[in-house]
């Protein structure tokens, strides 16, 4: 076995997430580093930000794999006085390379949201929507058996990691699923596929109030489903970066090569904490004869 160069990684990276499968606005690839450099270790990590980044240097890895590209909108200036400029300087200076899988790793089987499937207790599972086999953002698949909705939103709990604010979910606790729909990230694109997959919930993160307030209102039509469960976007994507520096580390293995990989240890979820507001009723698309909040006049 031995050790693989930068060019060597990315072109196992590329087997395994194909470029050509990222969505149009994507920026996946590498974003910077020698070609030639040899790379002994590498770090996994949901956001090119400066701590994963000093994280990768004062771990001596020659590389940083992120989830999330750095460069998404386009930079003109890097100084270090601009925090990409500063994440990319960092990784210069100290031979480090920066490599980001985004929406290919969430396509590909084995992606991102296929770690979300396996954390809800499903192996096997399908594209949401008419995306080729294998491959689309986003999965459906059944459970073993029906659990209630709270069952399922405190498996979930267990598997993600720790963020300031935890799960929010519409639907009666004692409602139950066992089909699911599932999208690592922003998944609120995919409301039309998760219905049409007649989905009992579908779990995502980042949904905002009137696409959700919206599929409510529409589950109210069709029996009340499908729920939702709203992730932390980091904690959803996180799952990834042990399958992901696994498959990694098996590829380059297959190719003779031998490199170790780390996940990072830093929570890069902006959140820190949160204030509870308070016990709220139950929303009015699911329970629309509700009681509703107790009004002083
Ligand atoms: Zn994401």
């Amino acid at each position: 076995m031995t050790t693989p160069s930068l060019n060597d990684v990315v072109r196992s990276a590329h087997e395994l997430w194909p470029v050509a499968l990222a969505e149009p606005w994507d920026a996946s690839g590498l974003v910077c580093g020698r070609g030639d450099q040899p790379v002994r270790r590498i770090l996994f990590a949901v956001d090119a930000v400066q701590a994963t980044a000093r994280e990768a240097v004062e771990s001596e890895c020659q590389l940083l794999l992120t989830h999330h590209p750095l460069l998404l909108r386009g930079a003109k200036f890097l100084p270090t006085s601009n925090d990409k400029g500063a994440v990319v300087h960092t990784l210069i200076e100290n031979g480090c390379g920066l490599l980001a899988s985004h929406t290919n790793a969430d396509s590909m089987i084995g992606g991102v949201s296929d770690a979300l499937m396996g954390a809800c207790g499903i192996t096997e599972s399908v594209p949401l929507g008419d995306a080729e086999a294998f491959t689309g953002i986003g999965r459906v698949g059944d459970l073993a058996e029906e659990i209630t909705l709270e069952e399922l939103a405190q498996r979930l709990a267990t598997a993600l990691v720790p963020t300031a604010g935890g799960l929010r979910i519409a639907g009666p606790k004692e409602g139950t699923v066992k089909r699911v729909a599932v999208c690592g990230g922003a998944g609120d694109s995919l409301f039309d596929d998760v219905r049409a997959s007649r989905a009992d919930v579908f779990v995502t993160a980042d949904l905002r109030h009137h696409p959700a307030s919206e599929a409510r209102e529409r589950a109210l039509l069709d029996g009340g489903t499908p729920y939702l469960i709203d992730c932390s976007h980091f904690a959803s994507e996180e799952l990834w970066l042990a399958s992901g520096a696994k498959m990694l580390r098996d590829h380059l293995a297959a190719r003779g090569f031998e490199v170790e990989t780390l996940l990072s240890s830093l929570n890069t979820d902006p959140w820190d904490f949160r204030v509870s507001t308070g016990e709220a009723p139950a929303s009015a698309s699911t329970a629309p004869e509700g009681d509703g909040y107790a009004r002083d006049l």
